[in-house]
């Protein structure tokens, strides 16, 4: 079992070790400034433990305007949002090694639409990411988030995905120098892009407090990630950061429904097994059936007394599930602070995701 030095006690890092994790995914190529900077408000005075945005100067910014705004209001003493245990969530940027749906965003040309086409792109779209009217027509470049739902559905087939993989420029170093943790998303296959990327960004993963790897499922699954564990160094003492690896169960669709929860514990079970070195945390398809679901299997919080006790997972990352339960309170009111009873709406809504999660789980992790 991995011991924590005390420096780590009541920070986010600590709830892995706890197995409360929770993570808030803005998205890896949402842009939507206003919004992601409220999400992170909302979110981090709910108690969240990591905020995951896209590696983006101009996002990073965002989140730590929210984060200060938080910090402020949970340090104001006597004030209405006054936490004494408030822990500063993390701040995570997600990068691709290889292509990756997470990494690309919808276009078409709105001139080429029918004047007669019933929109169903506009209905379908979760973040409301498509827009005809005056100040916007077609895709709104910031807030599509690539989910991909509004590609197939467009009649006259208009509708193209356009990756936006990681360019390892000066940008991204700056991006990488802001932040406490990183994410490498990455699929079996694609073991060269992913060392020409550990490879480059080395020095400075290092030098984070948290290091997540995000894979979907492959029956090649379990030896590629022991393989990217090799690269990485993962087992050795060089290796400094604490290590998560998140189960990309079915990305991008927690806001579907029920269902979609039970890929991404599939996937969990699987590399619980493996036996690997570090924390495992859900995403994809993740929603408020992910944890009633996980505590019926005996996942999230087994008897951390007894030598029988299955490995659990250490946490819990909401992409579309999350944004969707406050973007409605948001859209209206951009800047949270300024509207307490919005500002109260929002983190409520939040807490009812974020709290079931810290109240339930109290023990065990599975580390080394
Ligand atoms: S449906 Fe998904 S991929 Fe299409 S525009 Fe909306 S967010 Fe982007
Ligand atoms: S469904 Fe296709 S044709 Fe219709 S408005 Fe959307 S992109 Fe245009």
């Amino acid at each position: 079992m991995k011991i924590l030095d005390s420096g780590k006690e009541n920070t986010p890092i600590q709830s892995l070790l706890s197995g409360c994790w929770f993570k808030l995914i803005c998205g890896a190529s949402y842009q939507d400034l206003p919004a992601v900077r409220s999400l992170t408000l909302a979110y981090a005075l709910a108690g969240a433990d990591c905020i995951d945005v896209a590696a983006d100067l101009a996002v990073v910014s965002a989140v730590k305007s929210g984060l200060a705004v938080a910090e402020r209001l949970a340090n104001q003493t006597g004030g209405q949002w006054q936490r004494p245990h408030y822990k500063r969530p993390l701040l995570m940027v997600s990068m691709s090694a290889g292509e990756d749906p997470h990494f690309r965003k919808a276009w078409f040309d709105p001139v080429a639409c029918p004047a007669d086409c019933a929109r169903p792109c506009e209905e379908i779209c979760p973040a409301a990411a498509i827009a005809f009217d005056l100040t916007h027509s077609g895709v709104i470049h910031d807030r599509c988030y690539g989910c991909g739902r509004c590609l197939p559905i467009c009649p006259y087939g208009l509708i193209e995905a356009r990756s936006q993989p990681t360019s390892l420029d000066a940008i991204a170093y700056q991006v990488l120098s802001q932040a406490d943790a990183l994410e490498i998303h990455t699929q079996v296959g694609q073991l060269s892009a992913f060392t020409h990327l550990w490879q480059t960004i080395e020095s400075q993963a290092n030098q984070l407090q948290l290091v997540s790897i995000s894979c979907p499922d492959n029956k090649n699954l379990v030896p590629y990630l022991k393989e990217l564990q090799r690269i990485m160094g993962a087992s050795s003492s060089a290796f400094k950061p604490v290590l998560v690896w998140q189960t990309d169960g079915r990305p991008m669709s927690g806001d579907i429904g029920k269902g979609t929860t039970h890929a991404a514990i599939r996937i969990a079970q699987k590399v619980l097994a493996a036996d690997l070195s570090g924390y495992v945390q859900l995403a994809g398809g993740t929603n408020q059936y992910t944890l009633t679901k996980l505590n019926e299997l005996g996942l999230m919080s087994p008897d951390s007394g007894s030598v029988t006790a299955l490995p659990a997972v250490s946490g819990i990352a909401y992409g579309s599930y999350a944004r969707r339960l406050v973007m409605p309170v948001i859209e209206q009111n951009y800047y949270l602070e300024e509207v307490p009873h919005a500002l109260q709406t929002a983190v409520t809504l939040a807490e009812s995701l974020v709290l079931p999660l810290k109240q339930a789980t109290i023990g065990p992790q599975k580390t080394q």
